[in-house]
C-alpha cells in the first residue's frame, strides 16, 4: 500500500503567497521527503474523479495554503483525505515583517528563505508521521 504522505498545496495564482506554497510543497516532495512524500494537485482534487478520490481518501495529508480561505486543507477534507497538519504561509511570513518576498510569478531570496523554513516544517511533519 502507498504510505507517502500528500502534500497538498493551495492553487493561489496571482498572490505570491500562493507561489511560496507551490514552491515549500515542491522543495518537500522532490529535493527533502521524496521517498516519504508525494504531492497531488488541488484542481484535480476538485473535481471529485474517482482516481483521484482514491490517492486521498484515508491518507494522511499535509495541506499548504496562502490566505484564510484555506482552500486546500477543505477541499483536501470534503475528499476523505486525513489533514493531519494545515500549514498556513501567513503564519510564517508574519515572522518576517517588513520583508519584500517578491510577486505572484517570481520569488525574491527572502521568499526562497522562507519556502525553505516552510519545507522543513513540512519535512519535519512528515518525520513525526513516519
Ligand atoms: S487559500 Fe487563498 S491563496 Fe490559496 S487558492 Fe484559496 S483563495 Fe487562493
Amino acid at each position: 500500500m502507498d504510505k507517502k504522505v500528500k502534500v497538498v498545496p493551495c492553487s493561489g495564482i496571482g498572490k505570491v503567497y500562493g507561489l511560496m506554497a507551490r514552491e515549500a510543497v515542491l522543495k518537500t516532495v522532490m529535493e527533502l521527503c521524496p521517498e516519504k512524500s508525494e504531492t497531488v494537485c488541488l484542481a484535480w482534487i476538485v473535481t471529485g474523479d474517482k482516481e483521484v478520490k482514491e490517492k486521498i481518501e484515508g491518507f494522511d495529508c499535509i495541506t499548504v495554503d496562502g490566505c484564510p480561505k484555506m482552500c486546500a486543507s477543505k477541499n483536501v477534507s470534503i475528499s476523505g483525505g486525513i489533514v493531519i497538519e494545515e500549514i498556513k504561509v501567513l503564519e510564517t511570513v508574519k515572522e518576517h515583517k517588513g520583508k519584500k518576498f517578491g510577486s505572484p510569478i517570481q520569488l525574491d531570496a527572502d521568499g526562497e528563505a522562507v519556502v525553505s523554513e516552510i519545507a522543513e516544517k513540512i519535512a519535519k511533519k512528515i518525520e513525526e508521521i513516519y
